[in-house]
């Protein structure tokens, strides 16, 4: 497989990542990528930008590269609420729903988690679910990710994941054997928080590669598929 585009970047706008949207995409176009995701962290991450940041216009195309605005929304309790209201979830072009600690700390109650996924993929706004490999926050995984094929949202190999998040190795191998069976959308990305990580995939790639996943599911390995994702979902052409 080929990779067009990191599906999860942070700039230095997050608060505590280390390079800018220009260097960012200065790297991406090094991998030969041609889009990249924004996803700086929401208001409620420590250290991260206000809710202005969110709603104002970025620049489309840097160094070539198109620059994909989204957002990491931080998935605040079991209700599933995130921490960008509807105003700026509309405005955005992607959007990950991601559990951290600072956040959302549920203590590694299955249930909550399993509840709180499941509101999530009822937000029309959500395109992808983020690192939910991380063993703080286990899940009913088989629920959890039909419900993902029945709503159309995506999850993410996170490659930071297998470094930093531990049980996600087992956590993720799981998910994407259950994205298979079910037909899930999948992205690679590398949650970069420096321009040296942008495009790095090589634990999700191995990941991928064991279980034999199809190429089709992999939104990000095929330039027409990504953009036909946004189209079709979100009627906006990236
Ligand atoms: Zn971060
Ligand atoms: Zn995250």
């Amino acid at each position: 497989m080929k990779f067009i585009a990191d599906m999860h970047t942070h700039t230095i706008a997050s608060g505590h990542a280390y390079s800018t949207i220009a260097e960012n995409c200065a790297a991406a176009a090094k991998r030969g990528h041609t889009h990249i995701v924004m996803a700086d962290h929401a208001p409620s991450m420590p250290g991260a930008p206000h809710l202005i940041y969110f709603m104002a216009s970025a620049p489309k195309y840097v160094e070539g590269i198109r620059v994909i605005k989204g957002a990491e929304a931080n998935v605040l309790g079991e209700n599933g609420e995130l921490d960008l209201p509807e105003i700026a979830l509309k405005r955005l072009e992607y959007v990950i729903a991601s559990m951290h600690e600072p956040c959302w700390n549920p203590g590694k109650d299955k249930e909550a988690v399993t509840r709180a996924w499941l509101k999530v993929i009822e937000n029309p706004y959500v395109d992808c679910l983020g690192h939910v490999g991380n063993g703080n926050y286990p899940f009913d995984m088989d629920t959890v990710i039909r419900k993902c094929a029945e709503k159309g949202k995506i999850i993410e190999i996170n490659n930071h994941s297998f470094e930093v998040r531990r049980g996600s190795d087992v956590n993720c191998r799981e998910v994407a054997r259950l994205c298979v069976k079910y037909g899930v959308n999948i992205v690679v990305s590398s949650d970069a928080h420096y321009k040296d990580e942008v495009g790095v995939f090589d634990h999700s790639i191995a990941l991928l590669e064991e279980l034999g996943v199809p190429e089709e599911l992999v939104l990000n390995a095929d330039v027409d598929r990504l953009k036909r994702y946004f189209l079709d979902r979100k009627g906006i052409e990236v």
